[in-house]
């Protein structure tokens, strides 16, 4: 059992360019471990990176240089071994119209050196929700179950890692459900290590313990998701107040605010100031609260911050 399920070092990938076009340097030396055992989100936006790292680490792509260590195992020196210890489910749907989710199955299960014996379709099919489709040609199957077929695909060599490149992206709110929570099952009770791209951040947010975010081929943040969520913290409190003051009430390191909607938006720093204080605030200017609530800053205004100011 290792530390970490993944060590990535250093790792650039160059991808040559086509006729007359420049080459594009995908991914400038990234550094980074990931737990095992964990939820990690690789964050992004488009053409950032994200799918070159992961394609890299389902050995899909050709790293240009630099070190992949996956399951404690390097990919240049065991490339047996580190291959068996990660499932990949690709962002493309490509499945072979002919084969049946079982047949699918079965064949990926060949392609791993699965011994007979030890295959599970029928418990991967079962988890997926396609039991009742196990012998329907995969041209008959929808969207979903194309994607919930590629997550069991990644699944039948029982790998530590999973990785699942943008797997909600464009499904509807059911699926998306289901994919979680086979994900969240799969890491709870067989305490696989899983690594998605999402750009739904909200889901990373809820998902994700730890979060890379990468921005044009380099690592620019990683840590807990709730220390990121703590960069910023900014905290307003909203008072819909029972009659609008003449004056606005100030003090020191609140901003006060009239919205559009009649209520009172103040906003501080919650390492500064307490709420508490906020609500003496309000108190001393003889406003009367009818309702009250907060609003913090999520993982959307932190992956702006980041990725706007380079
Ligand atoms: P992401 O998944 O974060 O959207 P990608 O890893 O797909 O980003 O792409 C990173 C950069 O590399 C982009 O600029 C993209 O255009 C470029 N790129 C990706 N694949 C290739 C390829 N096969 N050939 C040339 N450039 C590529
Ligand atoms: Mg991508």
């Amino acid at each position: 059992m290792t530390q970490n399920a993944i060590e990535i070092t250093a790792l650039q990938k160059t991808y040559r360019g086509g006729r007359g076009e420049p080459e594009k340097h995908a991914l400038n030396g990234v550094d980074l471990s990931i737990p095992a055992g964990s939820i990690f989100g690789l964050l992004g936006p488009n053409g950032a990176g994200k799918s070159t790292l992961i394609n890299i680490l389902a050995g899909l792509v050709i790293k240009t240089s630099g070190n992949v260590k996956i399951w404690g195992f390097d990919q240049d020196q065991n490339p047996r071994q580190s291959r068996a210890a990660i499932g990949v489910m690709p962002q493309e749907l490509n499945l072979d119209p002919f084969f049946s989710p079982r047949g699918a199955l079965e064949v990926q299960a060949g392609l791993y050196g699965v011994p007979r014996a030890q295959r599970r379709s029928d418990e991967i099919l079962e988890m997926v929700g396609l039991a009742d489709k196990a012998d329907a040609y995969a041209r008959t199957l929808s969207g979903g179950m194309r994607r919930r077929l590629l997550l069991g695909k990644a699944l039948v060599h029982q790998p530590q890692v999973l990785v699942l490149d943008e797997p909600t992206a464009g499904v509807d709110i059911e699926l998306r459900q289901m994919l979680w929570s086979n994900i969240r099952k799969l890491n709870q009770d067989r305490g696989m290590t899983v690594i998605l791209t999402t750009h739904y951040l909200e889901e990373a947010e809820e998902m994700c313990d730890e979060i890379a975010i990468i921005n044009q081929g380099n690592l620019i943040a990683r840590d807990s998701t709730s220390n990121l969520l703590g960069q910023m913290d900014a905290k307003t409190l909203v008072i819909d107040p029972v009659s609008m003051p003449q004056t606005l009430p100030s003090a020191d390191g609140i901003t006060v605010e009239q919205r559009a909607n009649g209520t009172l938006a103040f906003t501080y720093q919650s390492t500064k100031t307490t709420a508490e204080e906020v609500l003496s605030v309000v108190q001393s200017a003889q406003i009367h609260i009818r309702d009250v609530k907060t609003e913090q800053a999520d993982l959307e205004d932190v992956f702006l911050k980041l990725t706007s100011s380079r």
